[in-house]
C-alpha cells in the first residue's frame, strides 16, 4: 500500500515536473519574437532572444536532471541500492555509531558524484556559452574538495554527536533532541557562516566607494536601521551574474554585495536595490522564513519519530534493514531521500508566499527609496543575467520565488502614484 502511495506521488511530481518545463520552453519560444511591450525601449530584440535561448537551454537541461533524480532515487528504493549498501556497510563495519555515519557518508557521496557531470555540464558548457561563466576547471575541482572536507568536518562530528546520545539514552522522544540539537547547530552555523565558512571560498573588502556609502548611510538612517556591515565579495570569481544579500544575525550580521553588481548599476539604482532588501528585514521576513523552517523541521522530526519503528515504511520503499544494527542512521538517509517527493506539492504554496514578500520589500523600496531606480535596477539585472521577461504564467506561479518581471514592474510603477 505505502508502495504504492509513494509510486503515485513519485509520478505525480516527475509528470507536473515535465509538464511545467515543457510549459515554460513552448511559452517562451512562442514570445521569442518580440520584446514585451513595457521594455521595448530598455531591452533589445537580441538581448530578449539571448534570454529566451538561456531559459529554454536551462529547461532542457532540467529535463534531463528530473529523469536521473528519478533513476537515482529509484535505484536507493525499490530497486533495493539501499539494502544493498546498507548490508556491505554492516558487514564490515562493527561500530554501531560509525557503520551509520558511514552509511549517511556513501549515500550522500554517490548522490553527488552522480550530478556532477551535470553541474560540469552546467558550468563549462551551459554557462559558459551564454558568457556567465567565470570558473576555471582548477577552480571548480578547488571549491570541490573544499566543500567535501567542510561537509566531512561538519557533518561526522554533528551525527556522532547524535547517535552516541541515542544509543546512551534511548527515549521515545528521542527526535525531540534530535530536532534541538540540529536547531541550535543550524543557528551556529548561520552565525559563523559569514565570518568563518564563506571566507573559505570568497573574499570580502570592506565597501571602499564614498558616494555609494553616503547614499547607504542616509538610506540606514531614514529607515531607521542600525547597519553594521558592508562588503564587497569577489562573485566574478565564479559567475558574471550579479546578486545582493543579506547574512548572518546578531554583530555578524552584514550586507554583502557581488562585484558584479556594482560594476553593473549606479549608485543610485543600489540604494534602491539595498532599500528593497531593508523591506524583507523591516517586514520581519527574514525571521518568519527561519521560524517557519524550524517549526518544519520539528514536523519533519516528528514524522521521522513516529515512521521510524513501522515496518511497513521500510519495506514500503524497499529497503530491509538488519535487526542487529541500529535503525537511525538507516531512517534518516531513507526519510531525507523521499522527503521532497511527499513535500513537492507544497512548492507552489510556498513560491506564493515569496513572491508575497517581494512584493512587500518592493513597497517599502518605493516609499524609502526611488521606485524610478529600482526599476531600472531590476531592468538591468534581468537583461544581464539573461532572466526570461516573458515566462510561462504557470511555471512561474508553481516555481517562482520572485514575480515575473512585467507584473513586479507594474506594481512599482502603481506604488509612483
Ligand atoms: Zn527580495
Amino acid at each position: 500500500m505505502f508502495s504504492i502511495i509513494f509510486i503515485v506521488l513519485l509520478l505525480i511530481q516527475t509528470l507536473t515536473q515535465c509538464y511545467l518545463s515543457v510549459r515554460q520552453i513552448r511559452y517562451v519560444s512562442q514570445h521569442k519574437g518580440q520584446v514585451p511591450e513595457a521594455f521595448a525601449h530598455k531591452i533589445s530584440l537580441t538581448s530578449h532572444q539571448r534570454a529566451a535561448d538561456y531559459t529554454i537551454a536551462r529547461q532542457r537541461l532540467h529535463l534531463i536532471e528530473i529523469f536521473i533524480n528519478v533513476i537515482v532515487l529509484l535505484g536507493f528504493t525499490l530497486f533495493g541500492g539501499l539494502t544493498a549498501l546498507n548490508n556491505l556497510i554492516a558487514e564490515h563495519i562493527s561500530s554501531p555509531i560509525w557503520y551509520q555515519i558511514l552509511l549517511l557518508i556513501t549515500v550522500s557521496a554517490i548522490s553527488q558524484i552522480i550530478s556532477l557531470p551535470l553541474a560540469w555540464y552546467r558550468t563549462f558548457v551551459l554557462e559558459q556559452s551564454f558568457g556567465f561563466n567565470r570558473m576555471t576547471p582548477g577552480l571548480f575541482i578547488k571549491d570541490l574538495i573544499k566543500e567535501t572536507l567542510l561537509g566531512l568536518v561538519i557533518s561526522i562530528p554533528l551525527f556522532y554527536g547524535l547517535f552516541a546520545f541515542l544509543e546512551a539514552f534511548y527515549t521515545p522522544y528521542w527526535w525531540v533532541w534530535a530536532w534541538a540539537g540540529f536547531s541550535v547547530f543550524m543557528l551556529i552555523m548561520m552565525f559563523i557562516g559569514p565570518t568563518i565558512i564563506m571566507p573559505l571560498f570568497n573574499k570580502f573588502t570592506p565597501l571602499d566607494n564614498p558616494e555609494l556609502q553616503e547614499r547607504i548611510q542616509s538610506l540606514a538612517k531614514r529607515a531607521n536601521f542600525a547597519l553594521k556591515a558592508l562588503f564587497v565579495m569577489d562573485g566574478s570569481k565564479r559567475s558574471a551574474h550579479g546578486n545582493a544579500f543579506f547574512t548572518g544575525f546578531g554583530k555578524n550580521r552584514r550586507i554583502v554585495f557581488f562585484d558584479t553588481l556594482l560594476s553593473k548599476l549606479t549608485p543610485a539604482e543600489i540604494e534602491a536595490v539595498l532599500a528593497h532588501e531593508l523591506g524583507h528585514f523591516k517586514h520581519k521576513h527574514i525571521i518568519k522564513r527561519l521560524i517557519m523552517m524550524f517549526v518544519m523541521m520539528f514536523v519533519f522530526f516528528a514524522v521521522l519519530g513516529f515512521l521510524i519503528d513501522k515496518v511497513w515504511f521500510y519495506a514500503g520503499l524497499g529497503v530491509f534493514p538488519g535487526i542487529s544494527q541500529p535503525i537511525y542512521g538507516i531512517a534518516i538517509v531513507l526519510f531525507m531521500l523521499v522527503l521532497p517527493v511527499f513535500t513537492f506539492l507544497y512548492t507552489p504554496i510556498s513560491s506564493w508566499f515569496s513572491r508575497k514578500d517581494e512584493f512587500e520589500a518592493d513597497s517599502y523600496a518605493a516609499k524609502q527609496s526611488d521606485a524610478h531606480e529600482l526599476i531600472s535596477a531590476l531592468v538591468k539585472l534581468y537583461d544581464d543575467n539573461a532572466s526570461t521577461l516573458t515566462p510561462d504564467p504557470v511555471h512561474s506561479a508553481f516555481y517562482d520565488s520572485h514575480p515575473p518581471a512585467s507584473i513586479r514592474i507594474a506594481h512599482l510603477k502603481a506604488a509612483m502614484h
